[in-house]
């Protein structure tokens, strides 16, 4: 499992990454929020430690932001702070456990094996734009009601295209691992088929694409 684990306390922070690694897990350690929200932001984690008391950013506003993306791994909060308001405020945000130090390595294994029992964090509400609907947890797109048929790395672009909500999705991250042209290739796929109920994919040259709600439409509503 890809695990971050964002602590700043350096004795903590070795002391849990040796115990994970040790159970096969391959661990990122972060001691700054605004670092850790930037790799959560590139890299594909499994699992998220998160202390709350952090600098840069804390760990409130990184689980926020996390949840905010869409990005559903489970994140367990680590704090030093007992309130009972801190820790209904830290679920309330989409956390799915926490943890108060002290506490004892094997009791944050038995956490994590709880909440990936559990199938990690809460399903996410449906993406949309526009007419455009993603239903994330049925993996099944619907264009103005209607089902459309979308091919795996077609449901990858669109993903992050509605996520950006129109705003501009740079070509390198649309690009996956495929080659120069293939992006080129599902975006001339997908756009007919958007068009058609008045969702535009917008070039940005130089830069990457946008969806935009087509102006004249009928269906504005929404
Ligand atoms: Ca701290």
């Amino acid at each position: 499992m890809k695990l971050l684990l964002v602590e700043d306390d350096p004795t903590l922070a070795e002391g849990i990454a040796e115990f994970l690694r040790g159970q096969d897990d391959e661990v990122t350690v972060e001691n700054d929020g605004m670092r850790a929200d930037r790799l959560l932001q590139e890299d594909g984690f499994d699992f998220v430690l998160l202390d709350l008391g952090l600098p840069g950013l804390g760990g409130y506003e990184v689980v926020r932001r996390i949840r905010k993306r869409g990005q559903r791994m489970p994140v367990i909060l680590i704090t030093a702070r007992d309130a009972l308001d801190d820790r209904i405020y830290g679920l309330d945000l989409g956390a799915d456990d926490y943890l108060v130090k002290p506490f004892e390595l094997a009791e944050l294994s038995a956490r994590m094996r709880a909440v990936l029992r559990r199938g990690g964090s809460m399903s996410e509400p449906a993406l949309s734009f526009g007419p455009l609907v993603l239903d994330l947890d049925g993996r099944l797109a619907e264009l103005g009601g209607a089902p459309l048929a979308l091919s795996g790395r077609e449901w990858e672009v669109l993903e992050a295209l509605v996520r950006a909500d129109g705003r501009t999705v740079a070509r390198e991250r649309l690009q996956g691992e495929g080659s120069g042209n293939a992006l080129e290739v599902y975006i001339s796929r997908l756009r007919p088929r958007l068009e058609a109920a008045g969702v535009l994919i917008r070039t940005v040259r130089g830069f990457g694409y946008r969806l935009e709600r087509a102006k004249e439409h009928p269906s504005g509503a929404d």
